[in-house]
């Protein structure tokens, strides 16, 4: 009697056996559905036994076995398996996760007839392309002669050229007849790059992957991208999921950014899945990016990756130049110092664009009543209300909770509230004050809340609508504004000092990036950075532009304190009611692991920076490691152990392997 061992998603890390009669080896990968409890699920087949553990007389019988399009390969489950051992999360829940919605519910978009023999037709490409410049030619080249697998560092500021890389490794995967992947940090980028790849081989079958499209399309592009019909699939993180028979070469633009790792759920890292599919595939895979992840930085340092550099860039003549405004002496008007605001003038007067940076939406992060000391404070979380103008209302950041501003104090009736702080509303109300010939456009997550917005603001960039540009980090990623010359970040010191030890890696990223939309086309661009502390090195090393200084300082410090990339890391966070239970949790977790840690550093349990999130308090326990097979056998054997454990009610706890946030 044939079995089918079923992945499902449910929280449990096992599968689950079904009597399948008229089964055989050729349904493994398929979706199957089957009863569970009083419901029916659909899951994947991962394996076909003939016998089980349960007695074969208790075993329920599948209902169907799904066979309306090709079996998953079995590249694509050992993908999924691998991201289950390595992430400690259900392989139901990863393959779950990894269908697109409409076909983990089993259910099959309509599929539009392709042309005759589409797949295999070579993408044309377009004739007159610029000649490559000798860095790129090289890196070209580079990419082209790997043999199998290797991991490949393109390192080059902003505007050297990355992407046409991209590109011509691409066309000679499509020439031979691959697929290749293209991984890209936001969704909001991909319009863009889709563009620019459609227009680059405009025979070529594209197929878009990410959270932000149409269930039916989704799944379109998946199995699309699983009969090899997709010669390129571009996306988000979740496209590292997307099955390609042909698949020849992987690209992870951007790699640095924190959004190739999801935060609830899988918590995977998209790019670090993508290394390790490449290697499983045997096929090069490429990182791009300015200013590489530390860890990145460190394997290309030290031969495991191999480094291709791009020093210069493509079009402008020069880097733009970057200064330092020490505002210490200074009276700043609004938060803008005297040199930032002649700027903008001077801008103004040339008819050019300039923006100001501040990573802070919202008016001000707090409102507040001097006379009582009441400030504006989440019901729900342990954060201040920010403060939002525009609407009127008072906003939670983290848990969404909002609501009116008050006409005065609720404590005490003084109408004198006093917004604290900064953000880009603030910022936008008095540049319109100061500057009332400028067109004023405020660019972050209020204003742009939808793609169509967003759209419609970039648009207006483009067609130069717009004197002062007010963004937050949105800005900062992929676009090319050419009139855009003055760069202005204001606030960027309170990243220096921040707790989380990837904070100054993230800020130097980000003021590159930002930094480097201007000036990125004819017109010179300037960036002034406003600071308290102009010696930083951090900030030196921005006016230097020299990225490979601040990495081996920031390296060296890691390797001092036993950081990553010379330590492994996991975190086990845990939700409760009161902290005492999420502590006592950690605490009884912590226990069970001490018999099992050879080689691994258990930390004390402690409450988690933002202690409260949606009235639940929350702490977390690290562990780490300087072996990653030291880690990962222990991690495998406390898992078992946390299944164990004796809960209170309402407490939620998850595992996250290699952890960004603290
Ligand atoms: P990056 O991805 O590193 O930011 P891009 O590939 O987008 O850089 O290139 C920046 C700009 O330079 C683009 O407008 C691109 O068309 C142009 N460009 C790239 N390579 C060349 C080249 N070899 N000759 C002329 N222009 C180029
Ligand atoms: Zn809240
Ligand atoms: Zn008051």
């Amino acid at each position: 009697m044939n079995i089918v061992r079923v992945a499902l998603d449910l929280p449990l890390p096992r599968l689950f056996d079904y009597l399948a009669p008229d089964s055989d080896e050729s349904d493994i990968g398929r979706r199957v559905t089957v009863p569970f409890g009083t419901a029916l699920r659909t899951g994947v087949i991962v394996a076909i036994a003939t016998a089980s553990e349960h007695p074969d007389g208790k075993l329920k019988s599948v209902t169907a076995i799904l066979r309306d399009m090709p079996a998953l390969p079995a590249e694509w489950l050992a993908l999924c398996e691998f991201c289950a051992r390595y992430y400690q999360t259900p392989l139901g829940e990863v393959t779950s996760f990894a269908l697109p919605p409409m076909l983990r519910r089993g259910k099959l978009p309509r599929i539009r007839k392709p042309a005759a023999d589409a797949a295999v037709a070579p993408a044309p490409t377009v004739d007159a392309l610029p000649p490559l410049l000798p860095a790129q030619q090289a890196a070209v080249e580079a990419i082209a002669g790997v043999d199998g697998f290797h991991t490949l560092l393109l390192h080059g500021v902003t505007g050297s050229g990355k992407t046409e890389v991209y590109l011509r490794a691409i066309d000679a995967v499509l020439a031979r007849g691959g697929q290749a992947l293209m991984l890209v940090p936001e969704i909001a980028l991909t319009p863009q790059l889709e563009g620019r790849v459609a227009a680059r081989f405009p025979g070529a079958h594209i197929v878009c992957a990410n959270s932000g499209m149409a269930d039916a399309a989704r799944a379109r592009g998946f199995i699309e991208a699983l009969t090899g019909r997709a010669q390129i699939v571009l996306g988000t993180r979740l496209a590292v999921f997307m099955p390609m028979p042909r698949l020849q070469l992987i690209v992870v633009d951007e790699e640095h950014d924190a959004s190739f790792k999801q935060q609830e759920g899988l918590r995977y890292s998209a790019r670090d899945v993508a290394i390790w599919r490449a290697h499983q595939l045997n096929i090069p895979i490429v990182l791009g990016s300015a200013t590489p992840s530390l860890e990145t930085f460190h394997h290309a340092g030290s031969g495991r990756y191999r480094m291709l550099e791009l020093p210069e860039r493509a079009v402008a003549e020069a880097m733009p130049v970057v200064r330092i405004v020490d505002t210490r002496r200074e009276k700043l008007q609004e938060g803008l110092s005297a040199a930032l605001l002649a700027g903008l003038q001077l801008r103004l007067e040339r008819g050019e664009q300039s923006l100001v940076f501040l990573n802070r939406r919202g008016y001000a992060p707090v409102l507040a009543c001097p006379p009582c000391g009441w400030i504006s404070r989440c019901q729900r979380c342990a954060a201040n209300l920010v403060l939002h103008l525009a609407d009127g209302r008072l906003r939670c950041h983290h848990c969404g909770f909002e609501t009116r501003v008050p006409r005065a104090c609720p404590d005490c009736g003084n109408v004198d509230l006093l917004p604290f702080g900064r953000g880009t509303q603030r910022l936008e109300t008095m540049l319109v004050e100061r500057f009332p010939e400028a067109r004023v456009l405020r660019i972050d997550r209020d204003s742009a809340s939808t793609p169509k917005k967003w759209q419609a603001l970039l648009a207006t960039i483009h067609a130069g609508e717009a004197d002062i540009l007010v963004g937050t980090q949105m800005l900062a990623k992929g676009h090319d504004f050419p009139l855009l010359t003055l760069v202005g970040a204001v606030g960027a010191d309170a990243a220096l000092f921040a707790a989380d030890f990837r904070a100054p890696e993230r800020l130097f990223a980000q003021l590159m990036q930002v930094g480097g939309r201007s000036g990125r086309a004819a017109l010179p661009g300037e960036v002034l950075i406003q600071t308290e502390y102009p010696d930083h090195p951090l900030y030196q090393a921005l006016v230097e532009h020299d990225y490979v200084r601040f990495a081996r300082t920031q390296l060296d410090e890691r390797r001092i304190a036993g950081f990553p990339p010379f330590s492994f890391q996991a975190m086990l966070r845990a939700e409760a009611r009161t902290m005492e239970q999420a502590l006592d949790f950690l605490a009884a977790a912590r226990s069970a692991a001490v018999a099992l840690a050879a080689g691994v550093t258990l930390y004390d349990p402690v409450p988690m920076r933002l202690q409260r999130l949606m009235t639940l308090e929350r702490g977390q326990l690290l562990v780490e490691s300087p072996s990653r097979p030291a880690l990962q056998a222990f991690l495998a054997a406390w898992m078992e152990a946390l299944y164990a454990l004796k809960m209170p009610a309402g407490l939620r706890w998850h595992l996250d392997v290699d952890p960004l946030e603290f």
